[in-house]
C-alpha cells in the first residue's frame, strides 16, 4: 500500500452563526495516497471545494485536523505548504510572458533565474507547448492557457496538486482532451492530484479513487469500478450512472448467504456479503445494463416477472420499461446484435433476469 500523503481526520467546517450557520463539512475523514489521482465528486454545495480549500490552507477547520505526511498542517499558511492549486479561472498574469508566468513562483521561492528558466522550459515541454514560452497568455487558446496554468502549478514540484473544477470553462471536445492530458500529467509527474468535480463521467474516466460527497459528508470512497458496480448508498447509485431501485426483505439464502424476497415466490439470491441489521424493506439498486429480459414461459432462477410497457431503440442498445408484478417499473438496457432483442414488444409478459452479483443492498 502506498504512503498516505493527505489525511483528513474528523474534519468539520461551519460558516456563519445562529440561524445563518452552514455546516459545509460534517466529520469528514479520508486518506489520500501518494501518486494518486483522487477525485471529490458531488453536487453543488456538498462541501468538496471547502475540503479542497482546507487542504490548501485557504480555510481553517472548525474541528478535526488535516495532516500532510503525518504532520498537522493547522497553522501553516498556503504558501508554506508543499501544495499547489489550479483554479477554474486560469489566473495567469496577462502582462508576463508564458515563461515568466511559470518562473514567477519559482523565483519567489529563491530559485535562481537560470534554474527557473530551465525548469519552465521543462514544464512547457511536459504540457507540449515548448514553442510558446515567449508569447503573452492572451495569444493562447483557452485550452493552452489551462495547460500553462498546470505547468505553472507543477513547476515547484509540489507534493500535492489541488484542482478545483479546472475543466468546467472548456467546451466538451477540449474538455475530453484535457481529461486525458491531466491523467497523463499526473502519471508522468507522480504528483498526487486532488481533483474536484460535479461531473460523474469525468470522475470515472480520470480517477484512481473517487470520494462521493453529499451534504458535507463522504458517503463512499473507492475505485471508479467499485463506486459504479458496488454503490453503498442510494445517493451514490443515483448520482453515478442510471440505477433501478427496488425494495424487498432480506432472507436466508440457499447456501448460507442472503437472498432478497420481493414477495410471494419471488426470491433472488445475493452475491453480496450483507452486513445489515435491517431485514425488512431494504433498498436495493441494480443497473439497467445488468438486467436482461427473457420469455416469461421459461422459468429461471433469479428472475422476476412483469409486462413490457415501453421499448426504445437506440442503435447500439434497446431500452425496455418493464412493470414488474407487485414491484413497479424497472428499466432494462440490452445490447443490440443480430436482432437478438427484437422479439419483445409492448404488452409482452416477460421474465427479468437479475444476476446475483449485480444486485446491491444499500445502506439506506
Ligand atoms: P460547488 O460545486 O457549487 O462549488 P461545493 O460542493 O464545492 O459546491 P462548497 O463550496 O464547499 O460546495 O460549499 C459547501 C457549503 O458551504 C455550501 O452550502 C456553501 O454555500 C457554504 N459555504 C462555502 N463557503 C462559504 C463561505 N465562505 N461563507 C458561507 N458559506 C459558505
Amino acid at each position: 500500500m502506498s504512503e498516505v500523503v493527505i489525511s483528513a481526520q474528523s474534519v468539520s467546517k461551519t460558516f456563519g452563526a445562529g440561524a445563518d450557520k452552514v455546516t459545509a463539512l460534517d466529520d469528514v475523514s479520508v486518506d489520500i495516497f501518494q501518486n494518486e489521482f483522487f477525485t471529490m465528486l458531488g453536487p453543488s454545495g456538498c462541501g468538496k471545494t471547502t475540503l479542497l480549500r482546507l487542504i490548501g490552507g485557504f480555510e481553517q477547520a472548525s474541528a478535526g485536523q488535516i495532516l500532510l505526511e503525518g504532520q498537522a498542517l493547522n497553522d501553516l499558511p498556503p504558501f508554506k505548504r508543499p501544495i499547489n492549486t489550479v483554479f477554474q479561472s486560469y489566473a495567469l498574469f496577462p502582462h508576463l510572458t508564458v515563461r515568466q508566468n511559470i518562473t514567477f513562483g519559482l523565483e519567489m521561492k529563491s530559485i535562481s533565474r537560470s534554474d527557473a528558466n530551465a525548469r519552465a522550459d521543462e514544464m512547457l515541454e511536459l504540457v507540449q507547448l515548448a514553442q510558446y514560452g515567449d508569447r503573452s497568455p492572451s495569444q493562447l487558446s483557452g485550452g493552452q492557457q489551462q495547460r500553462i496554468a498546470l505547468a505553472r502549478a507543477l513547476a515547484p514540484a509540489p507534493k500535492v496538486l489541488l484542482l478545483d473544477e479546472p475543466l468546467s470553462a472548456l467546451d466538451l471536445k477540449l474538455r475530453k482532451e484535457m481529461q486525458i492530458e491531466l491523467k497523463r500529467l499526473q502519471t508522468e509527474t507522480g504528483i498526487t492530484f486532488v481533483f474536484v468535480t460535479h461531473d460523474q463521467e469525468e470522475a470515472l474516466a480520470m480517477s484512481d479513487r473517487i470520494a462521493v460527497m453529499q451534504s458535507g459528508k463522504i458517503l463512499q470512497v473507492g475505485a471508479p469500478r467499485e463506486i459504479y458496480e458496488q454503490p453503498t448508498h442510494r445517493f451514490v447509485a443515483d448520482f453515478i450512472g442510471d440505477s433501478n431501485f427496488l425494495r424487498g426483505d432480506l432472507v436466508d439464502g440457499p447456501h448460507g448467504g442472503h437472498a432478497i424476497s420481493f414477495g410471494e415466490g419471488q426470491v433472488i439470491n445475493l452475491a453480496q456479503d450483507v452486513k445489515s441489521d435491517k431485514l425488512k424493506d431494504v433498498n436495493v439498486s441494480i443497473r439497467p445494463e445488468r438486467l436482461s429480459i427473457t420469455d416469461a414461459q421459461t422459468a429461471k432462477s433469479n428472475q422476476l416477472t412483469g409486462t413490457v410497457t415501453f421499448v426504445t431503440y437506440f442503435g447500439t442498445d434497446t431500452t425496455y420499461r418493464v412493470d414488474l408484478d407487485g414491484q413497479g417499473p424497472v428499466t432494462v438496457r440490452m445490447q443490440n446484435g443480430d436482432g437478438a432483442n427484437a422479439q419483445f414488444g409492448k404488452g409482452d409478459r416477460v421474465g427479468v433476469v437479475m444476476p446475483p452479483e449485480a444486485i446491491r443492498v444499500l445502506v439506506d
